[in-house]
């Protein structure tokens, strides 16, 4: 195994997600991933990327001066040699936040590591691509996000929750897919649902045009 990556850009910004939403944060974006979700909004990861070593990963993420970084893609677990990454930056002093898409084995990953996992819901088209046995390696800190789409995702998502008490679990993050479903119409359903979730809007999509990359 090498001890390198394909990485599509490393920057620095504000985290937009999860319960670390606001906090300046590195971005560490591996290049690839095994799945097509319809409402992706990433895709300029799939293909390119330019390979670096573990070490000089490190060296560019240490330069930029944030102590918390997430690994993300594409599908960061796609590439083997992260989570040996993850371990790397754990030794450096940085604080690791991983977002998978739910699909790669997240049991190689170090304990340090904090998880955020897609459960992938049937409005993403890739809702049988699910990884489940990940719900046992996940700790009771990590969090699991699911991207709605319409309705019938709000639905699937609650019977999802209950059959696996996900909320007496882990932290679960709701969060409407841009541009198809109105936060406010999510937000309606969790209070009707009374739903013990967290909204989770995307905030780099309401500080800077949606589409711009690299933030
Ligand atoms: S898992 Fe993530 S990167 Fe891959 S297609 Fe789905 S949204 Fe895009």
């Amino acid at each position: 195994m090498t001890d390198t990556l394909i990485i599509t850009e490393i920057y620095a910004s504000i985290q937009g997600e999860s319960s670390y939403a606001g906090l300046p944060c590195t971005f560490v974006r591996l290049t690839g991933c095994p799945l097509r979700c319809r409402w992706c909004d990433t895709a300029y990861g799939f293909y390119g990327g330019t390979e670096m070593s573990l070490e000089a990963i490190c060296s560019k993420a240490s330069d930029l001066g944030v102590k918390l970084v997430e690994l993300t893609g594409g599908e960061p677990l796609a590439q083997k040699q992260c989570s040996e990454l993850a371990r790397m930056l754990t030794d450096h002093g940085f604080k690791v936040l991983i977002e998978t898409g739910g699909s790669e084995d997240v049991s190689p990953l170090p304990k340090t590591t904090h998880i955020i996992m897609d459960i992938k819901c049937p409005g993403s088209q890739m809702a049988d691509r699910n990884h489940w046995e990940n719900l046992n390696h996940l700790k009771p800190t990590d969090e699991i996000k699911m991207v709605l789409s319409h309705r019938e995702d709000f639905d699937w998502a609650v019977d999802i929750i209950n059959k696996h008490k996900l909320s007496e679990r882990f932290n679960v993050l709701l969060s409407p897919a841009f541009g198809l479903l109105q936060p406010k119409d999510l937000v309606d359903w969790m209070m009707a649902a009374k739903l013990n979730a967290r909204l989770n809007l995307q905030q780099h999509k309401y500080i800077w045009h949606p589409r711009t990359k690299g933030v």
